[in-house]
Parts: C-alpha cells; structure tokens; sequence
C-alpha cells in the first residue's frame, strides 16, 4: 500500500513540487498552524502503550526496498510517531527542562530548514555567518557587558571569536574545557603545545602528573563526558560534596592546593549558574577568587539559569558570572529555542584561537568560517531561531517570562509548605524546586529521630515517593520528575524528591494546585501510605519493621 514507482520522474516531483493542497502532510500542516495546542491534545496523548509496545513499530533494521508516497508516510507518522510522543507543551508537564515552544518557531523554522545553510564556511551561509557572530555577541554582551568598542572591533573580526554556537550544553561545557584545556598547556619555548603534542608530553613538559577539573556534586554529567573526551580521565573531575547544594569555596580553595601539591595541575573550576537537579546557583563571585588564586581557569555553566540574566531583578543571582573565562548558555531551555541550540561564550575573544583548525579547501587562513574554532562541522542555522526570539520578544519580554517562572515556583513552594503532608526540599532559587509527599505525623518523627534510627523509615517515604511519581507518570494528566539528592533537613543521607520546573509559560496556579492534589489522592491510596501512617501513630519510636 501506498508504494510509489522507482522513477526519476517521481523523484524529481519529491524535490522540486509540494503535493496539492488537500494531500495529508498539506492538512497536517494546516492543522497545526491553525491551533497547535488543538493539534498536540488530539494527536500528541500519553497513551497507556508502553515502550515495548512502540518498540514493534521500529523494529525492522532493513531500508525499505521501494519509495513511499510522501502522503502515506505522513500517515504513518503520524500514526506511529506523532501518537506517542510527548506532550511537552502541556502546561502540567512540569518535570523537566523542555517545554511549550512559542508558535512562531514552526514557520521560522521551515524559512531555516528550506535555506539549509551550512554554518561551517562562509560559501554555504553567507548572511548566516554575520548572523551567528551577532547572536554569540548578544549573549556575550548580555553576561560580560563591554564596552561598545569592544564589539565593533571584535564581533566580525576573523582572528577572534567571542563564543562558539553548538547543539547544546554538552558541546558547549565539551567547547569551553577544550579552549582551556589548549590555553592552559598552550605553546610555549621548547614546548609546542597540548594540542599538536597530544596530553602525554604536556604532562612531562610540566612535570605533572594528571590534570583536573572541580565542581560539586552537582555538577552536570556533560562535565564528566568533558574530561573523559578531553583525554584528562573521569577520575580528574573532582566533584565536591555539597550538602547545601552549592560549592563552597573554602572547600574548592582547600582541595584545589591538596590536589596541586600532589603534582597535578589543576585546569579549571565549573561554577554552576543553575543546577539541573536544584536550580541552585554556587558562589561565582568567591569562585572567581579562589580560581584566581588557584591559578586555573574559571567556566560557568549557566546552560539552564544563564537566561535569568535578561532579568533586572534577579540577575543579581548570578553575580560573579561576568568574572567567567567561560560560560556555558543554552537557548534552548530558558530562552525557549528548538532543541539545539547552546553556547559557549569567551570573556577573552583571542582565547577561541587556541582550538583553531585550518584545511585547505575550507576553513582557510583569514577566513571568518565559523567552523574554525567551533568543535562540530557541518552545522544548521539555529542562531537564526535565537536571533529571532531575541528580536520577537526583546529582553523585556524574557525579563517578564523569566520573573514570572521566578514567582510561580516561589509561589509553588508556598502551597507545599502549606500542605501538612508535603515537603519542601529546597526552596527555589530559580524556577526549579524539589519537594517530597510524607504523613506529617512521619514528618516529626523523622525530624526527632537521630542519625540512623530513621534509616529504614526514609526508605519506607522514599519507596512512596517513587510510587507517587510513575503512578502519576502513567496516569498521563501530569508530569513532574523526580532525583535522588542530600537534603539539608537531613544531612548525609540521599533521599528521593519530587523535581519540578516551571519553564512552561501556560501553566498556572490552578494547574500547580491540581497537580498536589493529585499527588495527594495517589499517595493517600497506596498501601505504604497506611504503613506510614501506623508509623507515625506509634508514640514509643521503636523501629517496626516493615514488610
Ligand atoms: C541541560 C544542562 C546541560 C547540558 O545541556 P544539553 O543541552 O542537554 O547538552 C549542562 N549543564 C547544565 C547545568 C544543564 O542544565
């Protein structure tokens, strides 16, 4: 069914002629440009198939043997894909970072997708390479704010850049440790550099041992694949405990001298401009210090909380982050872009030079092609989505979203320490905020009993916790996510929360209300709950145990 003939002809219509008007991709486009939330809710559902269940429906590993029409296989699409994907855009999907696009993006993003520009050089993307560089200079000037000069001279310069744009955080935090990595053991007499020597003969040149980065705990995962793909090993990402969430820089200054006079280098410190987790935001002011004293190189990853930056009231939080070397951003979190789309930002504009690659018939020496400093290749033209936010909704409008996801968790936070039953976590620092479901009889109990004595009980809420999440998960009506963290009530131990963030401009107070509630309804359901419950009501404190 539906098989189209093997002939050039046929193949010459498919790139050069749009089917008519009624065809099926014709009404798919049509339908969801004239209501795209209309569109999501009857094709985009949680359907109760589970992923097994869609598994069958890619399972065959051979390329198809003959041509499809393009109307059958939009029907297939939307049948096998478009029906079980997730509805990001529902205002109480509230788990994770990725949410509602605004509508503009889907007709901007086919004029990108029809351009099909190469970033790589300047002879596929002629408009586009300015583009870029103006976009990367934005986002420089929105964290490092210099002066007018400064960008005349730098933004389209060929010998500088003041940032590299990349799919995401990933390749951005990969980016920005790379630069450093290559400044750090750069080129000097008698030493031709880590990047032609390779990490070996820059550890005898320097007479060290290993090279390493710090962060807390909290540091990202992208930070691990950096020092893994960057050649420094994963046992060099030196990851502080943070039992309040953030790196303390006494600590960093502390383990940053022990792990020097074992005859290591340190190569930089990672503040975290918004923590994954948490929303947390370390000290990047006395970071900067201690990573001045240390001699290393200071990165921040700001991927998630960098776009707190377009607010003039709560910018302050991420003080200290214009005193970075590096700083990750990505747009597609906090500034509402299409998944790929992040950045690494550079204080110095000469310091990109140090991972710059020359070939011959591309990327040729004073050329402004992108792709001579950036860590990927071929590349598409998402700076253009970025440049197109940046205009449709100015920094006053992201300043307005951004104060409003602000207030909405602050306000989240409220109703669950209101809720007897419920517990805050950690408070918002952000729009991000971690709670956990808990009897409040458990609740003091917990809170009286000393370390250890409550081991088994904390198991016994955190067995809840997980149960309240998938049950609610698979009820399809909401989504909030959920990690397991040291929580400053109770120190020294993990237990499991509940992950909420508020990125999704549509969902309102009425929704968050909701959502508790029917955590509650789930929670009050289950057995463990009774078993809590008996717990709780036990005055003599004794360990019961529990099957
Ligand atoms: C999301 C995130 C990353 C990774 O970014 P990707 O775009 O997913 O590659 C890195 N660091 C932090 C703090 C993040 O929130």
């Amino acid at each position: 069914m539906g098989e189209a003939q093997v002939s050039l002809e046929h193949l010459f219509r498919v790139f050069t002629k749009p089917e008519h008007k009624d065809s099926k991709l014709a009404q798919i486009e049509q339908h969801l440009s004239d209501n795209i939330l209309d569109f999501l809710s009857q094709h985009v559902v949680t359907k109760k198939t589970s992923l097994e269940e869609v598994e069958k429906d890619f399972a065959d590993a051979k390329v198809p043997e003959s041509p499809e029409f393009v109307s059958t296989h939009a029907e297939s699409l939307l049948d096998k894909l478009v029906a079980h994907s997730v509805n990001t855009y529902s205002p109480s999907f509230i788990g994770h970072m990725t949410s509602a696009l605004p509508y503009f993006h889907l007709p901007l993003s086919k004029l990108m997708v029809g351009l099909n520009q190469n970033l790589v050089k300047i002879e596929t993307s002629k408009a586009f390479t300015p583009l870029e560089r103006q976009v990367l200079g934005m986002l420089h000037n929105l964290v490092y704010d210099r002066s007018r000069e400064f960008y005349d001279h730098h933004l389209h310069s060929a010998k500088h850049a003041l940032g590299a744009f990349c799919s995401g955080g990933t390749i951005a935090n990969i980016t920005a440790l790379w630069v450093a990595r290559n400044k750090i053991l750069g080129p000097q007499p008698g030493f031709a550099g880590v990047a032609k020597a390779g990490l070996a003969a820059a550890y005898r040149f320097h007479g060290i041992n290993n090279l390493g980065v710090m962060c807390s705990k909290r540091g990202h995962y992208s930070l691990s694949k950096a020092v893994d793909a960057l050649g420094l090993g994963r046992q060099q990402l030196i990851a502080l405990p943070a039992p309040q969430q953030t790196l303390d820089p006494e600590k960093a200054l502390r383990a940053g001298k022990r792990y020097q006079e074992e005859g290591n280098k340190l190569l930089a410190i990672v503040g975290i401009g918004g923590t994954t987790e948490t929303g947390h935001v370390d000290p990047l002011n006395e970071l900067a210090d201690v990573a001045k004293e240390l001699g290393c190189w200071f990165h921040v990853d700001a991927a998630w909380g960098g776009a707190t930056l377009f607010s003039n009231q709560y910018r302050d939080r991420l003080k200290g982050i214009e005193r970075a070397d590096s700083v990750t951003i990505d747009a597609h979190k906090q500034m509402y872009v299409p998944m790929g789309a992040g950045m690494a930002l550079f204080k110095d504009p000469e310091n990109a030079n140090s991972v710059r690659h020359h070939a011959q018939y591309i990327l040729r020496e004073g050329s402004k092609d992108l792709g001579a400093t950036t860590l990927e290749g071929s590349r598409n033209g998402m700076a253009m989505m970025v440049y197109s936010a940046l205009h449709i909704f100015g920094r006053k409008g992201y300043e307005l979203l951004i104060d409003r996801s602000i207030q909405k968790a602050q306000a989240f936070a409220e109703m669950i320490n209101k809720h007897p039953d419920f517990e805050l976590t950690t408070a918002p620092t952000l729009s991000l905020l971690t709670y956990r479901v808990c009897p409040l009889a458990v609740q003091k109990k917990l809170k009286e009993a000393k370390n250890g004595a409550s081991q088994e009980l904390q198991e016994q809420v955190d067995r809840l916790v997980v149960s309240v999440q998938k049950q609610q998960r698979e009820a399809g009506k909401s989504f909030v996510s959920r990690t397991r963290l040291e929580a400053p009530d109770y120190p020294s131990k993990c237990i499991t929360v509940f992950r909420v963030v508020l990125a999704n401009p549509l969902t309102s107070h009425n929704d968050l209300a909701a959502i508790l509630a029917e955590q509650h309804l789930i929670a009050t359901r289950t057995k463990l709950w009774q078993q809590l419950i008996a717990h709780g009501a036990d005055e003599a404190g004794e360990a019961v145990s529990v099957s």
